[in-house]
């Protein structure tokens, strides 16, 4: 090792989902929205005045803000948002994880979340979900540094109804509780509807996966102007113009057009509905997915051997080696079409392995 190496700040990255090059594949691997954004999104696109970029953006996104707080009932001091609910959420660590007590989050979650762990000098611990994948409220109601989980959770999909939620805040009156809703829109009512109970509740969202913008990188948090107010003076200590114009913009128009979000949402829980009748006929088994995206396992067919396969078909999922998840594949709901692809191959695979 060179001397200089020795302040080398060492950590281990979040590995994200392959974004496979060329056409003719099957991307179902990374919960993207198989749908375009709304046509209010590529008008507004088309319509940009691109003079404009020459000056830096708005470093409060006062358009996008106003249009959220409009779209969930919030003012504009409840609302921050951010680069991808990635950045919101790094900066939540960041912000609020600072007590020197471990924070809880489960075993089997989003994976980031022991990165940011790990890069902040976060303590934490990882209460195990129980046999069915299921988060226990119980673990979560001892002295800790604060809570964070994915509703639904992430890879399993399954939604935890709000009073669970609930018991979860009432047991933690003392410290910021985060619930990542990166797939709310797929599953039930949102954690929102706390926010007027529960000071230290901050909910985060995501345009990347509901409204077919993962590209702009757009997330945004809900939550008491104290913790808003803490938020921003983090980004404004690392850098005031995260949100760049373009996705302000954007986001703002697709936030306008809420018939198309409604609409899309309705069609992939559609297209995840008949998906969870053709994965059982096939034998496949999985928890009742309230999210974008199945978490599929058979009792024939080996979870890797299967995602090889797939993948020399151009059919893209995910696979986590990791125990009680190695022998899963996480697969996003597509378009019917895609769907169509995915089981003509399936029952030709699992006929002949399973
Ligand atoms: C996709 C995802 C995110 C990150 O979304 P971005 O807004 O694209 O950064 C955060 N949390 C969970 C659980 C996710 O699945």
């Amino acid at each position: 090792m060179r001397p200089w190496e020795k302040a080398i700040r060492r950590v281990t990255p979040y590995v994200p989902g392959e974004q496979p090059k060329g056409g003719d594949l099957v991307k179902l691997n990374t919960n993207e929205n198989p749908y375009p954004p709304s046509p209010a999104v590529l008008a507004c696109l088309r319509d940009m005045d691109g003079g404009s970029l020459r000056k830096y953006p708005d470093p409060a996104s006062s358009g996008l803000t106003e249009a959220l707080g409009a779209r969930y009932g919030l003012g504009a001091e409840q609302i921050f948002v951010g680069v991808g609910s990635d950045d919101v959420l790094a900066l939540s660590f960041l912000t609020f994880f600072n007590s020197g007590q471990p924070v809880l989050f489960p075993d089997i979650t989003y994976s980031f979340y022991k990165v940011w762990a790990e890069l902040f000098g976060v303590p934490y611990e990882t209460p195990p979900l129980d046999e069915n994948f299921r988060i226990r409220t119980e673990d979560y109601a001892g002295q800790n540094g604060g809570v964070i989980f994915p509703n639904p959770n992430a890879p399993t999909g399954i939604y935890m109804p709000l009073d669970q939620v609930e018991e979860i805040l009432s047991a933690n009156r003392d410290s910021v509780v985060i619930v990542d809703e990166a797939y709310i829109d797929f599953a039930g009512p949102s954690a929102v509807g706390l926010l007027e109970r529960y000071e230290n509740l901050l909910v985060v969202q995501t345009f990347s996966k509901s409204r077919s913008l993962a590209g702009l990188r757009i997330g945004f948090a809900m939550g008491h102007p104290r913790l808003i107010r803490a938020l921003n003076d983090v980004k404004y200590s690392f850098n005031s113009y995260t949100m760049n114009m373009p996705s302000q913009l954007l986001g703002a128009a697709s936030v306008g057009d809420e018939a198309y979000f409604q609409e899309t949402v309705r069609r992939i829980r559609d297209t995840r509905e008949k998906a969870k009748l053709r994965f059982r006929g096939l034998g496949f088994s999985f928890p009742d997915s309230q999210a974008n995206f199945l978490f599929v396992t058979h009792p024939g067919v080996q979870a890797r051997v299967l995602f090889e396969a797939l993948k020399r078909e151009r059919i893209y999922v995910r696979y986590f080696d990791a125990p009680r998840l190695d022998n899963f594949l996480r697969i996003t709901i597509g378009t019917e079409q895609e769907m169509e692809k995915l089981f003509a191959f399936l029952e030709d695979f699992v006929k002949k392995e399973g």
